[in-house]
Order: C-alpha cells, then structure tokens, then sequence
C-alpha cells in the first residue's frame, strides 16, 4: 500500500508541550530571561514596602535601639526620614520594573506566536496532498489561528504570574525565616498543600482541555463548511438543520468547557483554606509570642502583612494553572502538525528545463486505503505532442494527471520523466516546470490581477495582456467594472464556470510551463466558450508537450496521440482518424457526442464492449 503520511499520534501531558515549546522557542531564551528577571525585581520591590511598614513601626516604638539605628542613623526624626526616602525609591522601582515585565512578556509572546504561526503555516504548506484531503479545513485553520491566540494569551500574563509567585514565595519565605523561623514553618504549611492540589487539579484538567481545544476544532469546520456550501444550504432550505446541527456542536462545545471550569473552579476555594490557615497561624501565634516578648512588635506587623502578601497570590494561581492548561492543549495541537512530515520527498535533480517525455511502467496506484484506481498502467507522453485522456467518470484520467506532477506516489511500476525516474527530481523545480489548468478551477480571494500573478510578482502588465488575450479572456475582464482589478470574490464565485476556466487558462500560459496539462471540466461550457478554449489550446500547445483531458471528444480531433481509459485500464489508444476506423469504444463514444447515435449512453457502449 502507499507508504502514509507520518503522523506521531501520542498525546504528549502539558509538561511535555510546555518543554516542546521552550525547545522550539530556544532562540528566544535570552529574551525569557530578561522577562523573568524583570519580574522577579518588580516582585521584589512590591514586597518590600510592607517591610518598611514593619520597620517603621519599629523605629517609633524602639527609638534609637530600633533596627535602623543599627546602621548609623540613631536620631528617630532621621530614621523616618531615611524611609520615606527609600519607599520613593522602592515604588518608582517597582513601576519601572512593573513597565519592563509588562513589555517584555507580551513583546516575547508576540515574537513565539509569530514564529509559531508562520513555521507552522509554512510546515502545513510542505505536507503531501493527501494530508489535506484528509483534513478539515476548519480545524487546521483553528489550530493556526485559535490556538496559537490562546498560548498567546498565556504567555501574555501567565508566565509572569508563575515567575512572581514563586518569587513571593522565596523572598518573603526569606524574611520570615528571618524574623522568626518557627512562625516561618506554621505560615508556609499550606504551600505544598496548595501545590499538590495544582498538580492534582492540573493532572484532572488536562484531558478536559485536551477535549475542549478538539471540540474548538470540530466548529470550526462545521461553520467553514457551512459557510462555503451556503448555496446548497439555502437551495435545499436546509438552514433549520444546519442551525440545529451547529447548536448542537456548541452545545458539546459548551458542555466540556463546564467541566473543566468546574474543576477549575473548585481548585480555588481549597487554595483559599490553605492561605487561611497560614494566616491565622501567623496571626495567633505571632501575636502570643509578642505578648510574651519574644518577638518584636515590628517583626509581628511585617509578619502578618507578608503572610497576606505570599499566600494571597497563590489564589490567583487557579487562575494561571488554568490558563496554562488550556495553552498547552493548544499548543500540543500547533506542535503536532509540525511533527508530521510529508512521505513524498524531493530528490536532488534540479532541473531549469524540462522536455516532458513521460513513460508510465506497470503503474499500479490507489489513493491511501482505497481501492486500485490504475490498474497496470503502459503510458507514454511524447515531448512537443498533445496527448489526450479520455473515458468516463471516474476512471482515472485526473489521476493520472495528479501523479505526473508526483502529488501522490505510484503503488507499484515506475514513472520516468525524461529517461529519469520520477522520484529524482527536484519537487519544487519539476513543479515549476508544468502547468496545470485543473478542473475544478481554484480563484483565491483577490482582483483578477492578483489571481494571475500570484506565483511571480515579475509579470509586465504587457505579458499579462497577451495571456489574456491567448486564452481569450481579455475581452470579458474589460468588461468588468474594474477591469483587470476586479476582485472575484472567494473561490471566484462572482465569475461565471466559463470566465473562470479562462483565466486559469491564462494564469497557466503566464507561468510559460514546459509541460502544459488541461483538465477539462465536466461540467458543459457553451459552444462559444469552448470553441475558445479550443482555440487557445491550439495556440499554446505549439511546440510543447501538452496534456489534455477531454470530456468532449470534439476538442482532441487534432490531438497526436488519444488514451481510452476504462476503470483504470488503457482500453484504447491512437489517432482520432484512426480510432473512428477501428470502429471501437472510441469511436462509439464520438458517434454519440456528434448526434449519430443519440440513444446510447456512454456507460452502455463501454459495457458492451467488456
Ligand atoms: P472525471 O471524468 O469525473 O473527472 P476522472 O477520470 O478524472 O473522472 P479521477 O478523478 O481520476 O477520475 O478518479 C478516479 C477514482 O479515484 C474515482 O473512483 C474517485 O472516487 C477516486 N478518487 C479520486 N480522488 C481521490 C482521492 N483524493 N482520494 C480517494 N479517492 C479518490
Ligand atoms: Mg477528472
């Protein structure tokens, strides 16, 4: 079977994505350190005015036996007077360094979600066009757009809250043990209760957040889908189903969100316990010490205010695991697509040129886990020919034509391509060197102009003319209220199938491809629009290798060489004069398009003929 698209499908715990991201932003990592000193010196700056509150009352009740006096300053009236200018000092460093932190983690959130964003954007873009078949365009669009938002959002605040937590911790751990390193043991008890309830918490999240991000997923591509097909939507009238099919999923949407809200939520009263405890233990005990005199009436004041100022953050960290958890969901999401690779690999020929002379060697391919579409296939492609594929629905000419530009890998049996096989080139340089009008013709959001020159921002307004003009669409665009800059809407919708299958025509002629292929689509353009793709066709397809899939046999009578598919067979090949006389499939399937027989059907003359 067709070797798949690498995918690593376990589901690594919020650790391992927080690890996996600091590994891929390591570029940044000076920056991540900046940030969190920044935030380390804010903390500090923040704790310690309750800390002169402590030694201010110090200084009235002690006098000159106060702790200031120890350092030289002995007249009361001074010492107050040192500190208020060292809380000066103390808040304008806090607010600079409260501006540093602030700027600094959500510059470096948006320097990652950038990086994040457009790596992963571009690793999407290198995966084979079997991976997209496979995918919901919703959900990878959420993947790039939702959830890189949401790790944004983390890194935003998160990160400095867990940096100035434990920052609090330390430091103010520090002044306690200190001041009075019994009291410091009964006001800390609750911190590894309240860390063991975040891992516990955290551990039970986890999933749930995993699910709500999926579900976040599944919405999107419902409302994508909904959205792209709002014509069959609204032709059926199925706008009522739709509607109750979409509440539905928000629904599930919101009942998995509960949940882990309601984990969530039941994290921050146990949190609130703990910090009680710690508190009135300091409070009663300080306060028993002081009446007994054995410790300082300022030391109590600084103890009671930092208890509140270490333990009262720590029922903001509900809040932050919480936010965590739902980043790193996300993020596992961003990392997991770029921890697929594509199973088609360019090979080292690196080719400016082309000739385009295929040779299919008992080709064997079925797309990924579906059955055998070509069959054994015996196929050449000669270089400055025409080379037509016909046959019914279904039977594998657009197939064919995918996997002459090596969009997917051959089963089994060999492609060459100018004596070389087909593995050897270059992707991209072999890619470059073909142009392929498909059939169902793709028109991004943009003017005509855009459309056309996506791929080379070098064309002249001149070359684009002349495309235009070959592939007979100049004419229709001046008619249009902005000419060449008329914006065709998404997909092109506001250009009739005709228009569109033009310009798809024009933008192939801009690219000058060596190998020029055409799959014609199936549904009927007029006469006058197919007499003009005709036309264009002869034009372009002068001197190089063309490839033409035809449903209407009459745009291939002059083709060199003409393949009869039947369910991934080759049934038939030749001239057209010569498949007329041989008096087969062919020749039937014409007789019926030019009115000879009008009441055969095409699936009855290929049945007739097995
Ligand atoms: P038409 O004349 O309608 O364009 P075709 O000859 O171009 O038909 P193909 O598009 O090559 O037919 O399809 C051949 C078979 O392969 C069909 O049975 C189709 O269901 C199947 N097929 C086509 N594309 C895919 C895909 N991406 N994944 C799985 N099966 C596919
Ligand atoms: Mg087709």
């Amino acid at each position: 079977m067709m070797k798949s698209t690498k995918e690593n499908k376990k589901r690594s715990g919020s650790f391992e994505s927080f690890r996996r991201l600091i590994d891929f932003a390591k570029e940044e990592k000076p920056w991540f350190l900046r940030s969190g000193l920044f935030s380390i010196l804010n903390k500090i700056f923040d704790i310690a005015p309750e800390i002169l509150i402590g030694v201010a009352i110090d200084v009235v009740v002690s006098k000159e036996t106060s702790f200031v006096a120890r350092f030289g300053v002995i007249e009361p009236w001074h010492q107050i007077l040192v500190l208020a200018v060292l809380t000066f000092f103390v808040w304008v460093f806090e607010s600079i360094f409260e501006y540093l932190h602030l700027i600094s983690w959500r510059g470096l959130a948006q320097v990652i979600q950038h990086k994040l964003r457009t790596k992963a954007y571009a690793h999407l873009q290198s995966l084979d066009l079997g991976y997209f078949e496979n995918q919901s365009t919703g959900n990878l669009v959420a993947v790039l757009n939702d959830d890189i938002n949401q790790l944004e959002r983390f890194l935003d605040g998160g990160m400095n809250e867990v940096v100035q937590t434990a920052t609090a911790a330390v430091g103010v751990g520090a002044v306690f043990f200190y001041l009075s390193p019994e009291i410091a043991w009964l006001a800390i008890t609750p911190i590894p209760i309240i860390v063991v309830g975040a891992f516990y918490f955290q551990k039970r999240a986890e999933p749930l957040y995993a699910k709500v991000r999926d579900q976040v997923g599944v919405l999107a591509s419902r409302l994508n889908n909904n959205i792209s097909g709002i014509l069959t939507i609204k032709s059926f009238t199925g706008e009522e189903i739709e509607s109750t099919k979409m509440e539905l999923d928000s629904l599930d949407y919101v009942k998995i969100n509960s949940k882990a809200i309601s984990v969530s939520s039941a994290f921050t009263p146990i949190i609130r316990l703990g910090v009680l405890s710690g508190f009135l233990a300091t409070l009663v005990y300080g306060g028993w010490k002081v009446l007994h005199g054995s410790l300082n009436i300022g030391a109590y004041g600084v103890l009671i205010f930092l208890t509140q100022r270490l333990l009262w953050p720590m029922t903001r960290l509900a809040t932050t695991v919480d936010l965590y958890e739902r980043a790193m969901a996300s993020t596992r999401r961003v990392l997991d697509l770029m921890n697929i690779y594509p199973a088609i690999l360019s090979g080292p020929l690196h080719v400016q040129k082309i000739r385009g002379h295929y040779r299919f060697e008992h080709v064997t391919f079925g797309y990924e886990s579906g059955p055998v579409i070509l069959q054994d296939l015996q196929l050449e492609i000669l270089p400055q020919k025409t080379t037509a594929l016909v046959g019914l629905t279904g039977s594998g000419k657009s197939t064919i034509i995918k996997l002459l530009s090596r969009y997917y890998e051959v089963t089994q049996g060999n492609i060459y391509l100018d004596g070389n096989p087909l593995q050897d080139y270059n992707l991209k340089a072999l890619r470059k060197r073909i142009g392929l009008v498909s059939q169902d013709v793709f028109l991004f959001h943009g003017t005509i102009r855009e459309n056309l020159c996506f791929h080379d921002e070098t064309i002249q307004e001149d070359q684009l003319v002349r495309a235009c003009v070959l592939a007979e669409a100049h004419d229709f665009i001046l008619t249009l209220d902005k000419g060449y800059d008329t914006v065709v809407g998404e997909r092109g919708q506001k250009l009739s199938g005709g228009q569109r299958q033009r310009l798809s025509i024009a933008r192939a002629i801009l690219k000058d491809p060596d190998v020029l292929i055409l799959d014609e689509a199936t549904s009927a353009v007029d006469n006058e629009t197919e007499a003009a793709i005709q036309r264009s066709i002869a034009k372009i397809s002068k001197n190089r290798t063309t490839v033409v899939v035809a449903h209407r046999l009459s745009t291939i009578t002059e083709a060199d060489h003409i393949y009869v598919l039947d369910h991934g067979k080759i049934v038939e090949s030749g001239k057209h004069r010569d498949l007329l006389e041989s008096n087969h499939i062919y020749a039937k399937l014409w007789n019926v398009q030019t009115g000879g027989k009008a009441m055969t059907s095409n699936h009855e003359i290929f049945r007739n003929q097995s």
